[in-house]
Parts: C-alpha cells; structure tokens; sequence
C-alpha cells in the first residue's frame, strides 16, 4: 500500500488503498541511531524507568510511599493518603494532566510521545535488547530470511543460530516485562508482600493473575506491536491535530531546501547539478520506528522521536552540508514567518491550567483530614425513654485520614437541651474508621416541630503539633407531633 501523508488525505484520496484493511504490514528493522536527541532521550527515560521500578521500594513511616490499597480503599501519595471522599481530588489531578498535556503538546508538539511516553520508553529498551542479541539491522534482515529448524533446509548451523538468538532476545523481553508486571502490581499489593508470599507459594490468584496480565501486555505491546500501539490504538494521536496550531513545534523537512534530492559524489557541486541539499539515502525513513517517510510531510504516525533529524543531521556532516534539513520547526517558520507565544489557544491552556493548579492547591492545603457521616436509625422514627424524653438513634462513622490517632468529641447543635448517651470522647487510630451508636434524647415539648434539623459536631484539639479541627454534618431530629403532646 502507497503511504499518503495525512495532510494530503482529502475526499479524492479516499480510495480502496487507504480502507484496505487486510493489508499485510512489512515489519519495520529500524537502524540503531545516536545523536543530539537520542541523548536526550535518555535524559528523560532513565529517570522514569527508575522512579517506576524503584518507587515501590520507598518505605514512608513504616509504610510503602506509594501504594493504592484497593482493599482499604485508601491511596498513599508519599505522606497524603486519598480516601474515597477526596474522588474530587483525583478528578482535579485528572483536569490538570489533560490540561497540562494540551499545553505541552501545543507549545511543544508531540514531545510527550517521543521523550516520555511508556510505551516509547519500554519499545526502546525492547530494540535495544534486539539489537545486542540479534545485531543490527542488517543481520536481523539475514536473521529473519533464515530458514527455521522446522525445514528441512533449516537444520544447520544458520538455523540452530537463530533459536538461540531468538531465544535469548524473547527471554530477555520477558524477563524485562515480568519486572514490569510484577513493579506494577507491587503498586496495588505493596512489592515487599507481592515478593515475599510469591517465594513463599502464597500469592493470591487475583495477584497472580494480574502480575501475569501486565506481564504479557508489556511483553506484546514493546516487543510485538510496538509502532501499531502509537498508530492505531492510542487516542491521542487521533485528536493531537486539534491542539497545534501554526506556532506548534513540529519535525518537518525543509522541502525548498532539499528538492530535488538525489545522489551524488560527495564533493560534487550539487546545486550546479539542480539538486537540493537531500541525497535521497533513505536514513531518515531506516531509523523511523514508525516506518514513516518524514519528507512526505506532518503525518500522525510521527511521534516526535527525532530520529530521523539524528540521522539526517549526521548524513548532513558527512556530507559537508549545514545541519537542520530535517529538524524540529514551525509551520509558520517553515512559510517564512517567525515564532510567537502570543496565540489564543497557547494562553488559553495556559491560564485554563494556573486557574487549576491554584484551585487544587487551595483544595488540598484546606483539606480536613476529617469525616463524619451520619445514617439516622431506619427501624424507628423515636422513642420514649425515661425522664419523659424522647430519643432517636444515629449511627456515625468517623473517619481519621490524619497520620495520628485522634480524640474527638461530639456535641450536637441545633437541638434544645440535648442529651447524648454516650456521652464519651471517641478515639480512632491514624487512617482508621470508627462506627458507633449515638443516642440523642430531648425533651419533646421543647421541639418546635415533629421534624427538626440539627448539626453533630465533631471537634479534636491541638495536639503534638496537629491542628484543631471541627467538622458538622446535618441531619434530621423526629418527635411527636405538636398536636399529639
Ligand atoms: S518521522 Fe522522524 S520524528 Fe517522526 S516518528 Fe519517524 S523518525 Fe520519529
Ligand atoms: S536522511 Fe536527510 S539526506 Fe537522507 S534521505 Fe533523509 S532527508 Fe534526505
């Protein structure tokens, strides 16, 4: 099938060869590339890969810093732990990834994808793994026209040579992908347990199963679909288009510079010739994981891994030429004009992601580690007691989302001379939930009404440096009737 680059496709081009969708896909043998950006690369991959496989080992106050505990229903973020009622804060985080993904991508381009993205990193370090066992791209090309043990013109030396390569390369992608499995379930189960009842034989079927499930999901997409993840299943190189504007940084070549490309001596005067600056040698179409041609233009398979500017760059060395025929640019660059931060869609983002950052940091800094929710006794509305009052029955749960056990005391407000039984200070542990049975008893002809609202407060003290705090929730005080008084 004919590649057409993305900006080209318009009604006309919509033929049989775009909708073919049982085309076979020519496997791409990408060749090992270094350079400025590839460098780069590294910069910004090592340090995830190793937060991501070593962040599970932090402990934190005897705990592991970072671990969604599922069961609990708790998130511990360092020293923030997340309970279900703080799902505002999740959603804010979310808010300002999306945010803050939409201005990167629209002052930067697709530098996520090309520098931090997972699935980028995880593929490299899969290609790399390729390359030291099965060579570069060229014996890999010979490797693959072997004939395999199962022919019969197989079974020689050739063929035995690409078991044990192909052996050792799967091993080595599995071994790198169960890591990952496991480091990220270590993230649910806590990664000291996961091992630990793992070698003891004890490991639950669910955690297993998923450490499994992630194993092989690592394992097929950096080692079998690789580029196909980047253009057919991620969303975002579908809707990347909507965020760029004419300013966005993109990679391009310079067509007015590089037409019309050909070969030629190294020394020869090519522009003597009529020749552009391109040699037509195809390195930046070798070295492209996604099996793009960068000189058909913007294309959404490209995800911005400069490679191809790497490659381009050193041909253009070697060859005598300025760098830059291939390189990150702009579309208003590209037709003569100059950069500029002053654009609607740029400062939109923008102040759309400071509005968010301020209103979550004030969300979290004024954060009560502190909840109480009350369900009113559903068997009756009250009852009367002793002493000629009347009581309903309540049952609170307190939950302590501070680092410290706490005392609290409740009071209710709202409500005429009111009597609580008991009448104790409640205690919970750091990050626990206590349920308990209050009765609140009144004196009936002081009601107003048969239905009254009112207010439990729950308040602890300033202890060992921890603020006072104080939390209400409404609810609803039944009595008799006036009438039937
Ligand atoms: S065209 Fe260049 S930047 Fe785009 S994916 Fe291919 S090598 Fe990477
Ligand atoms: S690497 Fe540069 S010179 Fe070679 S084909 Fe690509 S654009 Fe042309």
């Amino acid at each position: 099938m004919d590649r057409i680059p993305a900006q080209q496709i318009d009604s006309e081009d919509v033929d049989s060869r775009v909708f073919n969708l049982y085309e076979k896909k020519e496997k791409i043998y990408i060749r090992k590339m270094e350079g400025l950006f590839q460098t780069l690369r590294q910069y910004t991959g090592w340090p995830l890969l190793l937060g991501y496989f070593l962040a599970p080992w932090l402990q934190i106050e005897g705990r592991q810093a970072i671990l969604f505990d599922l069961p609990e229903r708790k998130f511990h973020i360092f020293w923030l732990t997340l309970w279900p009622q703080d799902f505002v804060l999740l959603m804010w985080t979310l808010a300002i990834a999306a945010f803050a993904l939409f201005f990167v991508t629209n002052l930067l381009g697709r530098v996520w994808c090309g520098y931090t993205c997972p699935q980028t990193i995880w593929t490299a370090i899969f290609m790399w793994a390729e390359q030291i066992t099965e060579g570069e791209r060229h014996q890999r090309i010979a490797l693959d026209q072997t004939p395999s043990l199962f022919r019969r013109e197989g079974r020689n030396r050739a063929g035995w040579n690409k078991v044990w390569k192909r052996g050792l390369k799967h091993g080595m992608w599995f071994g790198f992908a169960a890591l990952t499995g496991v480091t990220f379930i270590g993230y649910f189960y806590g990664i000291r347990e996961l091992i630990g009842d793992a070698l003891a034989w004890q490991l639950p079927l669910t955690a297993s199963s998923w450490s499994l499930f992630f194993t092989l999901a690592t394992y097929i997409n950096a080692g079998w679909m690789r580029e196909h993840v980047c253009i057919y299943m991620c969303p975002y190189a579908r809707f990347q288009s909507a965020m760029f504007d004419q300013d966005t940084l993109i990679i391009s070549y310079d067509t007015a510079r590089g037409e019309p490309r050909g070969s030629r001596r190294r020394n020869a005067d090519h522009k003597a010739a009529g020749l552009g600056d391109c040699i037509d040698c195809t390195m930046c179409v070798q070295v492209c994981p996604t099996g793009i041609d960068i000189r058909d233009g913007l294309q959404y398979e490209c995800i911005g891994c400069a490679h191809c500017i790497d490659a381009c760059d050193s041909v253009m060395d070697k060859m005598g030429y300025p760098r830059g025929l291939v390189s990150y640019t702009t579309q208003n660059k590209l037709a003569g004009g100059s950069w500029t931060w002053k654009r609607p869609r740029l400062l939109g983002y923008g102040a759309a992601l400071l509005v968010m950052l301020l209103l979550f940091a004030g969300v979290l800094l004024t954060r009560t580690p502190l909840r109480l929710d009350v369900i009113r006794d559903r068997g009756q509305l009250y009852q009367p007691v002793a002493g000629g009052l009347i009581e309903n029955v309540f049952t609170l749960k307190i939950i302590n989302m501070a680092r410290t056990e706490q005392q609290y005391t409740l009071s209710v407000e709202g409500l005429p001379a009111p009597r609580l039984v008991p009448d104790v200070p409640v205690s919970v542990p750091a990050g626990e939930i206590v349920q308990t049975i209050v009765r609140v008893q009144v004196d009936p002809d002081r009601l107003a009404d048969f239905n009254t609202a009112f207010d439990f407060v729950l308040e602890s003290a300033a202890v060992d440096g921890a603020d006072a705090l104080r939390v209400s929730t409404q609810s609803r005080y039944f009595g008799p009737r006036p009438l039937a008084r």
